[in-house]
């Protein structure tokens, strides 16, 4: 791990396992103490700094996931570091913005070209490539950087030209004088969409856009152990901007096959394994599936119907930290629904023999049971 950085954890004063919400609110608290424009000591900006990028790891799945892994040494070399700090100088970024909303900056707002759209990718897997990874390759249609004008929009050999109507400031700001005093509104420029420039010569291919519409293919890494409605973010490669502006974040969401005969419990695989009368009086050597391949499980005689046994270190590799999940395999006795004459000729002889059962002794109370169904 590097010297000289802090960890993660310990910089927003959260446990390891901190949930999304306890991260959020920690976040937000510094963040509020220490946003440059509040707090005037000197290493307030190295503090905030840290903090978002603190934040900006620990709230991505995919970064905190390389983070628990590798130390700072997993995210800080990760397509490009973090999205919107380099340019620290120009503002303070996204994340700050998505929770106190730009205005907060007053009359700092950044001018220029806006940044390109997210996008959102449905990506569909099976059972097992949700639980081992997988390596993917994806294609779709987005806007991209016109390569004729670089993005700006102007033809070659031409120049953008200052808004005539805002002075490049982006904005118009109308005085008004009321019964209450004077005040100003100040609303975004219409003629140059807030940008503080046009394009006099617009560029042939793009007509001044900067963008262009062109299919892409990416590769996505899987990592094992993604479920169902899991998220993989691959930052700047959404929409580009505008004129040059920063491109977005595409979002690949994954949506993961049902199995046919595993279910699966976050980390855990549970499989049904129904086994006759005699097998579970007698007990029995069965092969059952596993997600590794077949194995031989050992039914104990005297199993009652709906019983589970654990088998550990079978189920779905943890996507923070390592081992895997557990496999759990639910009994069920089928009684025979119907029966040759030798079969009931067999089991008259047996029922003389028997007397009225008395229910097993279960580890778990009735009622608990019955929540654990309801729950699962
Ligand atoms: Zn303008
Ligand atoms: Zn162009």
């Amino acid at each position: 791990m590097a010297t000289g950085q802090r960890d993660y954890d310990e910089v927003l004063g959260v446990s390891r396992s901190a949930d999304a919400q306890e991260l959020k609110k920690a976040y937000r608290k510094l963040a509020m103490e220490f946003h440059p424009d509040r707090n005037p000591s000197e290493d307030a900006a190295a503090k905030f700094k840290e903090i978002n990028q603190a934040y900006e790891v620990l709230s991505d799945d995919q970064k905190r996931q390389a983070y628990d892994r590798f130390g700072h040494a997993g995210v800080d070399g990760q397509g490009g570091g973090f999205d919107g700090f380099q340019g620290f100088e120009g503002g303070f970024g996204d994340i700050f913005d998505a929770f106190f909303g730009g205005g907060q900056r007053g009359g700092r707002r950044r001018r220029g070209p806006a940044r390109g759209a997210d996008l959102r990718f449905n990506l569909r897997l099976t059972f097992e490539e949700a639980i081992f990874g997988v390596d993917k390759e994806i294609e779709f249609q987005r806007q991209e950087r016109c390569t004729r004008c670089s993005g700006k929009g102007a033809e070659p050999g031409t120049e953008l030209a200052t808004c005539p109507d805002c002075n490049g400031a982006g904005e118009i700001r109308r005085s008004q004088q009321s019964i209450f005093g004077q005040f100003v509104n100040v609303a975004p420029c219409g003629r140059c969409s807030g940008e503080g420039r046009i394009v006099p010569n617009p560029c042939e291919d793009c007509r001044g856009t900067g963008r262009l519409r062109a299919p892409r293919k990416i590769a996505v890494k899987v990592p094992a152990g993604v479920d169902d409605g899991s998220q993989i973010r691959l930052a700047g490669e959404g929409e580009a901007g505008a004129r040059g502006g920063e491109p977005g974040n595409l979002y690949v969401v994954l949506s993961v096959a049902d199995h046919e005969k595993f279910q699966r419990v976050e980390d855990h695989i549970v499989l049904e394994l129904p086994v006759n009368v005699a097998q579970a009086a007698l007990g029995a050597e069965l092969s059952i599936p596993t997600l590794d391949g077949d194995m031989t499980f050992e039914v104990p005689a005297g199993t009652q119907s709906g019983e589970d046994f654990v088998i550990r270190g079978k189920g779905v590799p943890h996507l923070r930290g390592a081992g895997r999940g557990d496999m759990v395999v639910r009994v069920t006795v089928v009684v025979p629904e119907s029966l040759s004459d030798d079969q009931r000729e067999l089991l008259e002889k047996l029922a003389e023999t028997m007397g009225t059962p008395t229910l097993p002794r279960r580890s778990k109370g009735f009622f608990e049971r019955i929540r654990d169904a309801m729950a699962g």
